[in-house]
């Protein structure tokens, strides 16, 4: 059996079509035939070396797919798998639901090959069925970007909270999404005003380009890549506010310790969510006709729709489908 992918060799090359013989189908294994995989900026950090020597690479982790074989799934069941491909199962973490803080997580995409491919292995207990109002183009997304914006707002926001998300790209679009259907008043937060229209129709109330009203805002997500005014977005929280960084911003965050004292004011990060989380969040997606605004290109063009995404040219994400 050979799987047909697409690989980057080293950093900064051009990914190539790429075959390769996948390990055996364990017993807790699913075998998916891929249809769609989106394009997150963490594969392009990967593939550009910036988070280490990880090749030969195959990027890919928001993935939905065809049962091929598997104990857990009928054949022909429409699943998805995202960030997180496998977990120990035993413990603290795993045992308490949160999977993601295992020591021995397992990546889909890392250390193993990913979801540019025609097919993947993984762990059942991180293959997730997708509900029928989701079309696969517009869903893959939620198995990355879409996650990484509800884990935080799960956990620190609820109705009526006032939210302020940074960055209107594919975390962001989706984290207005989210964070209406949660039923927060939500500010979306842009350097240009250009993508006013397009954050409104995702559901932000208010739409800022410059600097945030001070003590109006319970919780704050960063989508961006960069690290933001920090005390400027700190000033903006109100007493007990979080400020929670979703964006890899390579340079570090600079906190006025004097906004974190006053007002009991929090700086967090999160990263994706453990399966429940992602079952929750696929469920509220179906109920509230939440979609990624997708362009879909075919993945024998995975190396053109990548250089979007690192271009920031993806309006909001790339896709690929098989
Ligand atoms: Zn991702
Ligand atoms: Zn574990």
């Amino acid at each position: 059996m050979t799987f047909h992918a697409h690989a980057a060799k080293q950093a900064k090359v051009h990914l190539k079509p790429f075959d390769y013989e996948p390990k055996p189908l364990r017993q807790h294994d699913v075998e998916i035939a891929i249809t769609h995989c989106g394009i997150c900026h963490s594969d392009v950090h990967l593939v550009d070396g910036e988070w280490g020597d990880h090749f030969p690479l195959v990027p890919g982790h928001e993935i939905i797919g065809t049962v091929v074989a598997g104990k857990a799934f009928a054949p022909g069941e429409r699943v998805g798998v995202g960030w997180q491909r496998d977990s120990c199962g035993e413990c603290e973490y795993c045992r308490a639901s949160e999977e993601v803080l295992c020591a021995k997580n397992e990546a889909t995409c890392v250390g193993n090959f990913g979801g540019f491919a025609d097919r993947i292995r993984v762990n059942e207990r991180f293959t997730f069925r997708i509900p029928k109002e989701l079309p696969s183009e517009t869903a893959a997304p939620l198995l990355c970007a879409g996650i990484t914006v509800y884990t935080p707002l799960a956990a620190y926001a609820g109705k009526g909270s006032r939210v302020g998300i940074i960055g209107i790209g594919g975390l962001g679009h989706l984290g207005l999404q989210f964070a209406k259907a949660l039923g927060c008043e939500v500010t979306a937060f842009s350097r240009t005003a250009d993508k006013q229209a397009a954050a409104r129709r995702f559901g932000a109330d208010h739409f800022v380009t410059g600097e945030p009203e001070r003590g109006s805002l319970d919780l704050i997500l960063n989508t961006a890549h960069v690290a933001s005014d920090m005390a400027a977005y700190l000033g903006a929280l109100r007493p007990k506010g979080v400020f929670c960084q979703l964006g890899a911003a390579p340079e570090p965050l600079s906190v006025p310790a004097t906004l974190l004292i006053g007002g009991s004011r929090s700086v967090t990060g999160s990263e994706i969510g453990s399966p429940a989380a992602i079952r929750a969040m696929l469920d509220l997606a179906a109920r509230h006709g939440i979609a990624a605004k997708t362009e879909v290109m075919p993945m024998a063009k995975a190396d053109a729709a990548l250089d979007r995404t690192r271009r920031n040219q993806a309006r909001y994400r790339m896709v690929l489908a098989n």
